[in-house]
């Protein structure tokens, strides 16, 4: 059997990571499309260096992605770049545009001219559904993307399956919900309170403020996600799918969780602070997983106890060390 080669954008990010470790495990040579950059970003993946091979390229270059496709001939592209970070999507509109939109276009095109049998993954976001007209959303729910990061993903979704239908490429798009990980930074509300809780029990610290402890999400966990990504891409027919949990929690419940891992009691550390409250909060973004259920057989892994409890375990770990 020949060994599978896949191309993976994105690979320093929280996903990039995770897929990376799947497919090398899976037995596939993985290459990571990496951009030039002054500072190393390179600390989630230094632990796979001897496993994956680092190629140079941009989003924003053309040429280098046809060089890329070219030289690797990947079986399967997974495009987990992006300008991700929302509010810079305000204060950058149009660099955000250029990565996670016409980024997208770019890499389509230097498929169809130099790879047109490679599979496609396209990493959608819930963040195209914004201020959704449904709870549950599905595949088919409108997109009414509000910020222009949700822009831009919905324009790289829409490429991917007129690409599909236009050309007849083998591409997929997978609109995923909050993932979590112990890669995610501390600036995101799940790894803050696993963080704070783990310090919070060594005694590093004795408080944490949060904003609205009301505001729900649908987690799931990073690794459960990038399997559904990689098994897309191993059915006979490429279709859209929704990755998420099909459940939402309460900030105030993964609180409240992550404070009984360690047998404390949150009232007596959290506090609300006005400056961690968002302006436009999302109404409910919740992804019914039926299609992707039925259709190709996944679901998540890890309830979100067991996602807290191992993001804890993980962070009282790393501070103890
Ligand atoms: P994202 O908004 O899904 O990208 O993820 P975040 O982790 O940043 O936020 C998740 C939710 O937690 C949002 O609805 C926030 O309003 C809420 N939240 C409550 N307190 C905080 C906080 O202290 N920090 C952050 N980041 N979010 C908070």
């Amino acid at each position: 059997m020949t060994t599978k080669k896949a191309l993976i954008t994105g690979l320093t990010g929280q996903d990039g990571s995770y897929l990376a470790e799947l497919l090398i495990a899976k037995g596939y040579q993985v290459f990571g499309l990496v951009r030039r950059s002054s500072t190393s970003n390179l600390e989630r993946i230094t632990h796979l260096y001897g496993d994956i091979q680092i190629v140079s390229g941009d989003l924003l270059d053309q040429s280098s992605l046809m060089d890329v496709v070219s030289e690797c001939q990947p079986d399967e592209i997974y495009n987990l770049a992006s300008q991700s970070y929302v509010p810079l999507s305000w204060t950058q509109p149009a660099l955000t545009a250029e990565y996670t939109a016409l980024g997208v276009s770019r890499l389509l095109e230097s498929i169809r001219r130099c790879k047109p049998d490679a599979r496609f993954y396209q990493a959608s976001s819930s963040e195209v559904f914004g201020q959704p007209d449904e709870s549950p959303q599905t595949e088919r729910t409108a997109f009414r993307p509000r910020n222009p990061y949700g822009v831009a993903k919905a324009y790289a979704h829409w490429m991917t399956v007129n690409y599909r239908q236009k050309y007849n490429l083998y591409n997929c798009c997978g609109i995923t919900y909050t993932h979590e990980s112990p890669r995610r930074g501390t600036e995101f509300v799940f790894r803050k309170i696993t963080h704070a809780v783990a310090q919070i029990k060594l005694g590093l610290t004795n408080e944490l403020k949060l904003g609205n402890l009301d505001a729900r999400r649908d987690w799931c966990y990073a690794k459960d996600a990038v399997y559904a990504m990689w098994l897309m891409l191993q059915q006979e027919q490429p279709d859209d799918y929704l990755i998420a949990s099909g459940e939402t929690y309460s900030v105030k419940e993964l609180v409240e969780c992550a404070f009984d891992c360690v047998g404390l009691n949150w009232q007596d550390y959290v506090s609300v602070d006005p400056a961690f409250y968002r302006a436009d909060e999302p109404v409910q973004l919740v992804g019914c997983i039926e299609k992707i259920k039925m259709g190709i057989g996944w679901q998540p892994q890890y309830s979100f106890n067991q996602l807290v409890e191992l993001m804890v375990d993980y962070d009282l770990k790393k501070l103890s060390s």
